[in-house]
This record gives C-alpha cells, structure tokens and sequence, in this order.
C-alpha cells in the first residue's frame, strides 16, 4: 500500500463517528432483588451513552430497577459507575477508581494487565466480535464494572492521572497492556505510548487490531517506546495490505493468529500448556492448518517458551519477533 493510499485509508476510518444506539427497551425491565436483567446489548447501550455520549439515562434505569440493590449486582455496580462518573465530570483529582485499574495476574497469565470496555474500545474489530471471549464475562455485573470503569477513566484528565499513578506503583517487570478491549483513538495510543515511555524497566505487550490509530500516529512521525511489543490479532476489519504495513512498524513483535483444531485437543485440554499430555499433536495440527511455520501458543503466558533456562511469554519477547504465533480456536 502506498503511503498516499495509506492516508486515505487512515482518514476514511478517523472520520467514521460512532453511530448513536437506540434506546433502551421497556421489556428489559426485570425483577427481582437483583434489579432489571442486563444484557450484552444493554450494557453496551450504557457503555456507549457515558463514554461517548454524555448520557446516563440507561446507568439510571439499570439502578432505578433496584435502589438496594448489592454492590454485586447491576444496580450496584452501575452505582458505583456513575458515582465516580460524577467525580470525573468536576475535573478534580479523583482518589479512588469504581474498581481496581490494573488487575493482578493468575496461574495462566501471570502479569499485571489493563482492560477496557470490549467493542465499546474496539474500533478495529472486525469477524471477531461474533467469538469475542470478553463478551462471556459480562454475565458477571463486577466483570463488565471492571471494563467499563477503565474505558471511563481514560476518557477523563483525572482519570488518566489517575491511571499514571497505579501504573507508576506497580511492581513488576511486564504488563500486559489490553486484555480486555483496545485503543480507542489515536490520543488514547499516544497517551499509553508516552506513559509506557516513562517506565523503561517495565516490558509491556498486548495485541491490538487498532491499526488505523497505530498507522495514523505512525505517519505523524511518532517516536514509539522501545519497551512495548505490539501483537497483530486476527479478525479484524482492516485488509491484507493494513497487515503488511502494520507489520513493518518498529512496535510490531509478529502475527498472532488462532486455527481450526479438531474437538478432541480442546476436550482433553492439550491446549493449555505444553506439559500436557497431547500437547505435541495438538501443536503438530496448529502447524499444519496455519500454512506456514508458527510458533504454537501453549496457553500458559509465564511458561510457553524458555529462553536460557528461564520460562519466557513468547508474545512479549524481543527474541521472537517476527514470528507469527498460532493457537488452536477454543
Ligand atoms: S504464545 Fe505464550 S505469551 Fe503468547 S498468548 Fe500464547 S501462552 Fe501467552
């Protein structure tokens, strides 16, 4: 793609606004102590009212249908969405976020990693929406809360200061930047980028299908840390050609790429580490269906390749890049 093509292409998807959702639909009302039944297209409805629109008036019908509700419940964690909202909009510091910013890693991604609202902040996404795993976990109301949150702060100037400061606290040697959710825009890219910049002793890499946002601030001239790896995630919206470039941007550690496997390697559960038992066939079958020679994801982010004696995370290691990485659909 040619750099005049580029821009066009870059400037076609900068001028697409969000398009306003219809309102909510009385039949959603519930009942029941733990308020109105809130569902994906619901959620998203409130995400997308705060977050672009100023507008609070599904948040204050998902907490009308149950005042009391628990902190765990809708009403509740929608309560402590707009409460923080509130403090937001005054401009002052805010000193506590609804929930935690950076959640602490576990057995199968042991890192600290930063989500936000997905679709909500997935401006690239594409085929993926239809399998996103991060629409599943939005049965749990803290879940959604967590994501929500995040994509909130981020659009506020204390919220973001407020992000810095976590980010400066943690102690730790990776992050994982976008488990859940991607770059919003642009600003939000370079606002990460520059933030990632100040912490040179962290390694941060993530995957990201926000590749208008990575090109457009790439034509600017953009200088990028050199301690963040970018992942290029399949199923987005943009074409072959946007690949290949996104592949040659100095950010860019390879492509990460899920295939078709037969049941049986996900029934056995060969696919989670490579100290399973059936690991070598599901692998040997991740390699022939992706074409051509990957490296296979073995699901276990702390342990998936080992680099002098050490257990490394392929995804984020300088040592890998140009790799394309492969996982089995699950
Ligand atoms: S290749 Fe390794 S770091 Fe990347 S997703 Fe798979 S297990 Fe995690």
């Amino acid at each position: 793609m040619g750099a005049g093509k580029l821009q066009a292409y870059v400037t076609h998807f900068e001028r697409m606004a969000p398009n306003r959702t219809r309102g909510v639909r009385k039949n959603e009302r519930g009942k029941g102590n733990q308020g109105m039944k809130v569902t994906k297209e619901l959620a998203l409805e409130a995400g997308r009212e705060l977050a672009w629109f100023k507008c609070k008036e599904t948040a204050r019908r998902i907490i009308e249908s149950n005042p009391g509700g628990s902190v765990g419940s809708w009403p509740g964690v929608f309560r402590k969405i707009l409460a923080m909202l509130e403090t937001l909009e005054t401009g002052k510091p805010l000193e506590k976020p609804a929930f935690k910013v950076f959640a602490k890693g576990n057995s199968k991604l042991p890192f600290w990693s930063f989500s936000s609202m997905a679709i909500l902040d997935c401006p690239g996404r594409g085929e993926c929406s239809k399998w996103c795993y991060s629409l599943k976990s939005w049965r749990n109301p803290n879940a959604l809360g967590r994501q929500l949150s995040n994509s909130l702060l981020l659009r506020h100037a204390a919220g973001r200061e407020l992000i810095a400061r976590e980010f400066a606290k943690l102690e730790t040697e990776t992050v994982r930047l976008y488990v859940d959710g991607d770059f919003h825009s642009k600003e939000n890219l370079r606002w990460w980028m520059d933030l990632i910049r100040s912490r040179p002793s962290v390694a941060v890499y993530g995957y990201s299908k926000s590749w208008v946002e990575f090109l457009s601030l790439h034509l600017e001239g953009f200088t990028w840390p050199s301690n963040y790896l970018l992942n290029l995630s399949g199923g987005s919206r943009h074409p072959e050609s946007m690949r290949v470039v996104m592949s040659g941007l100095p950010v860019t550690r390879g492509e990460f790429v899920a295939v078709q496997v037969d049941r049986e390697h996900l029934a056995n559960h060969s696919y989670q580490s490579r100290r399973n038992d059936g690991f070598k066939d599901y692998a040997k079958q991740v390699r022939a269906n992706a074409g051509k020679r990957v490296f296979v994801c073995s699901g276990t982010c702390g342990d998936c390749l080992t680099v002098k004696g050490k257990n490394r995370h392929a995804c984020g290691m300088e040592s890998m890049r140009g790799v394309p990485i492969a996982i089995g659909m699950h």
